[in-house]
């Protein structure tokens, strides 16, 4: 049984990839682009696997649901962006120095 409050769920996550073992598949799904298949910012994690399914398989008259799923956390992303910003920082100088 799922412990509420404790387990991540859509609101944590910054994308969803969704991987079809079937049909060898794999996108990045944002959480607002999941509403289609009635995910909300409530959603656990654990309960994605049952109502994602692989719409091409779908499309070839398959269950579609060989599905793997991967979470990009909002905190990682965060981590990554800070990161990227602090390249981008020590970039700027640089080039103005180089410039004047
Ligand atoms: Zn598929």
């Amino acid at each position: 049984m799922a412990l509420p409050g404790k387990e991540p769920t859509i609101a944590h996550v910054a994308s969803i990839s969704v991987e079809c073992a079937d049909c060898g598949r794999n996108r990045w799904w944002r959480p607002d682009q999941l509403k289609r298949f009635g995910v909300t910012g409530n959603t656990p994690l654990s309960a994605l696997s049952g109502r994602i399914v692989c719409s091409a398989c779908r499309a070839d008259g398959l269950p579609g649901t060989a599905i793997s799923i991967q979470a990009a956390f909002v905190d990682e992303r965060q981590r990554v962006r800070s990161e990227a910003r602090m390249l981008s920082d020590r970039d700027v100088p640089l080039e103005g120095s180089r410039r004047a």
